[in-house]
């Protein structure tokens, strides 16, 4: 196969259904995984009437090792290679250290840390086989600056700074890069639990006075794919209007 394979954790919605329209644009193939089984059909039926062949969509929670290791198998089985892996699926559960409950602390690691580790350890030697490969995480500006009610998010995001950096140094000789792209308020669902005013406040201190937009993210995501970006790897990328520098 010469085409491009790519799979991109919850791409149903938000930044990742942005990736994966954009890498289904350039010709690559597209695999996706979510957890809601009918949100997951729908998305497929979606590409399909787009005209759209090259796609794939697994019901895997990324928090879930054994999940994530048997989606892999059957991706390799099914389609022999993995091209481009990027990390994406993530969730908030936001409150105060002092309000945080151990459900909402562990639920957040796991999906949005843990989860690295779970798909990647996996995918790698499938990369490590072919001598390529393109490793991308989406972490957050809040994993750079913290953010109060974020101490679970933010961890687990500045963890996958750590990762990212850790492991482009491990396959930096095999043709393999790994980067974070680093957003910072973009539309999506998620941004729907802030209150309004908090909203207001946010967008007040973005430098281009804007929330971002998904397709903004999807854009440099893909630049990291490309032969222009070959000599990019342990970056972190920050996509955020700005606001990384307050
Ligand atoms: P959305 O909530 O819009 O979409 C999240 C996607 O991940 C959905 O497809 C969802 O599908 C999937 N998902 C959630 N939990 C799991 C799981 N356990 N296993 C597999 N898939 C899962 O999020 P965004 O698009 O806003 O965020 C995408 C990434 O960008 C996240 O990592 C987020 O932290 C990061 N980010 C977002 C920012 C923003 O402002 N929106 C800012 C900075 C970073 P389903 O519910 O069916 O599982």
């Amino acid at each position: 196969m010469s085409e491009k394979i790519a799979l991109v954790t919850g791409g149903t919605r938000g930044i990742g259904e942005a990736i994966c329209k954009n890498f289904l644009e350039n010709s690559f193939r597209v695999i996706t995984c979510a957890t809601n089984a009918e949100r997951n059909a729908r998305w497929l039926d979606m590409r399909i009437s787009e005209g759209y062949s090259n796609v794939d969509c697994y019901v895997c929670d990324v928090s879930d090792y054994e999940q994530c290791r048997s989606t892999v198998a059957d991706i390799e089985q099914k389609y022999g290679q993995i091209d481009i892996l990027v990390n994406n699926a993530g969730i908030t559960r936001d409150a105060s250290l002092k309000k945080m409950t151990k459900e909402n602390w562990d639920a957040v690691l796991r999906t949005n840390l843990d989860s690295l580790f779970n798909i990647t350890s996996h995918v790698l030697p499938l990369m490590l086989k072919r001598n390529y490969g393109r490793i991308i995480n989406i972490s957050s500006v809040n994993g750079e600056k913290g953010q109060f009610g974020q101490t679970n998010y933010a961890a687990a995001k500045a963890g996958t700074h750590g990762f990212t950096k850790s492991l482009a140094r491990e396959v930096s000789n095999k043709n393999i890069t790994v980067n974070t792209v680093s957003p910072g308020y973009i539309e999506t669902d998620m941004m729907a639990s802030i209150p309004k005013n908090i909203l207001d406040d946010i967008i007040g201190q973005i430098p281009v006075g804007r929330l971002g937009k998904p397709e903004e993210i999807a854009e440099v995501v893909y630049f990291l794919t490309t032969g222009g970006a070959e000599y990019i790897t342990g970056s972190v990328i920050s996509v955020n209007g700005g606001l990384h520098m307050y």
